[in-house]
């Protein structure tokens, strides 16, 4: 089973799609890497999820990578009697401290560092910023508030307060609970919320100590104040556009979204986008021209992955919506211009041979029609370089071990295979041979290009470059 795109596709799972039944169809129409998002549900979903994930795993023979997602210190309403409220525009709405059931009049707002930092005129901005509320006055445990502008508001809803600085650390204890359950079950990536400095890295990985890989989710002006720390301290950069575009004037988000793909493409790590890509689809079979659009976009400016949130989690069209991109990835990728503009803002490879290997692949998938371009690898570092090059020919990613496997499923052009330990060049060659025809690569005849690290069994750089066409073995 091989897609046939390069840029990868993430998806959140939720009520709307977390069922055997669901999941299986969302694989198969594209979803690389499955996003858990601790925000929402219970530990006790969250295992019965990646449960499923793991024997769909075994099931159809392919690596699946999973993405546990931090909730971060993410402020929050708490809960309504009622599955959905309106809130109209002039109206009057209180938030409490204490624990009360929400109806059309308040809202519990569980935060005691918001209410020490509230002032008259302070905005609360609700649900990615789609609703606005204004303190009219307050007390130690609840705050009135004018509703500036109005909308839906249900359980759990997101609040941001761009105006008012909160001393809160960017690992909370449900974080680091939330953080030891899901290494315990085994997630193949981390994502941490909210993160401001590259200290904030050093902290998560010190925790996950190589149980899974760390990606840091752009959220906040600060962290793009320290981007490129950020891009090196991590192993992947999400573009959270959903607080991103409330933490900063909107119209800076296609601006920093463009600076952020430029910095990981630079840095070979894999940049995601995410948020609203197709968010009409929550409740439209076909997405807007504007979202296609959107998702073309990130396409172009090289993005390695794009990614699905409430579309998938609780929308009512999740296999459309995961098809629709699936589609617009594709068409891009089949564009003339996409190669020239992916060839154009190619990074200069590092001065390592490692890369001076990366590169002769892109040199020799361009001169040669190459039909796949093969990394043997144990961390996943080769086959990270290599796609950093954006190769012609689809990037097999061969590695003895399963955690790279799943890992690599985020990264662009990547296809991830189990194989052994390679012993010597003759049975590493034909293991390619193989591998490239029985995953649908290519067929007898074809070329392709391999590298690998020598002498084997031994961890250390690239330095191998091999070319074979593709044939048959007797025995
Ligand atoms: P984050 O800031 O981490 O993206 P979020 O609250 O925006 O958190 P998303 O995963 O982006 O969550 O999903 C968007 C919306 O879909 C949420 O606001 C929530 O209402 C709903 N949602 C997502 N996952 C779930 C879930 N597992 N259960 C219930 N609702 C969910
Ligand atoms: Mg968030
Ligand atoms: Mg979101």
């Amino acid at each position: 089973m091989r897609r046939n795109r390069n840029a990868k596709i993430i998806a959140t799972l939720g009520p709307a799609s977390n069922s055997p039944g669901q999941i299986s169809a969302l694989f198969d129409a594209g979803i690389d890497v499955f996003r858990l998002n601790f925000s929402h549900g219970s530990h006790e979903d969250h295992a019965k999820t990646h449960a499923t994930l793991r024997q769909l795993e075994k099931e159809c023979g392919r690596p699946v990578g999973i993405l546990l997602d931090l909730q971060g210190p993410k402020l929050r309403v708490g809960k309504f009697a009622e599955k959905n409220i309106e809130l109209q525009q002039g109206q009057r709405f209180d938030l409490h401290l204490e624990d009360v059931e929400g109806n059309s009049e308040r809202v519990q707002l569980p935060h005691p560092e918001i209410f020490e930092a509230l002032a008259v005129g302070s905005q609360l901005l609700v649900n990615d910023g789609k609703l606005r509320l204004k303190v009219v006055s307050f007390d130690q445990k609840v705050a009135q508030t004018e509703v500036i502008v109005g909308g839906e508001i249900s359980d759990h809803k997101g609040v941001n307060v761009p105006d008012m600085y909160l001393p809160i650390s960017p690992l909370t204890e449900k974080d680091l609970d939330d953080l030891e359950f899901g290494l315990s079950l085994g997630v193949d990536w981390v994502a941490m919320s909210f993160v401001q400095r590259p200290e904030d890295m050093e902290e998560g990985r010190r925790l996950i100590d190589g149980r899974a890989a760390l990606m840091a989710k752009l959220e906040k002006p600060s962290a793009i104040q320290h981007l490129e720390a950020i891009v090196e301290a991590s192993d992947a950069i999400m573009v959270a556009r959903g607080d991103l575009g409330v933490e900063m004037p909107q119209e800076k988000v296609p601006v920093v979204q463009k600076r952020i793909l430029k910095a990981c493409r630079e840095a070979g790590k894999p940049a995601i986008i995410a948020t609203q890509m197709l968010e009409s689809m929550i409740q439209s079979p076909v997405p807007t021209r504007a979202e296609s659009s959107d998702v073309a976009t990130a396409i172009y400016d090289s993005a390695d992955a794009v990614m699905l949130s409430a579309e998938t989690a609780v929308g009512d069209y999740p296999v459309a919506a995961v098809t629709a991109m699936n589609r617009i990835i594709y068409e891009v990728e089949q564009d003339p211009l996409y190669r020239r503009l992916v060839d154009a803002s190619r990074p200069e490879p590092g001065k390592t041979v490692a890369d001076a290997i990366c590169a002769s692949l892109h040199h020799v998938s361009h001169v040669m029609p190459i039909c796949t371009t093969f990394t043997y690898t144990e961390s996943g570092f080769s086959s990270f370089r290599a796609a950093r090059e954006r190769p012609e020919a689809p990037i097999i990613g061969c590695t003895p071990n399963i955690n790279t496997a799943r890992k690599l499923a985020l990264v662009w052009g990547v296809h991830a295979v189990i194989s052994d330990d390679m012993e010597d060049v003759p049975t590493m060659v034909r293991n390619a041979i193989e591998v490239t025809l029985r995953e649908g690569f290519g067929e007898l005849g074809d070329i392709i290009a391999i590298t690998a690290g020598m002498p084997f069994g031994r961890k250390g750089t690239t330095n191998l470059l091999r070319m074979t066409r593709l044939k048959e073995f007797d025995d």
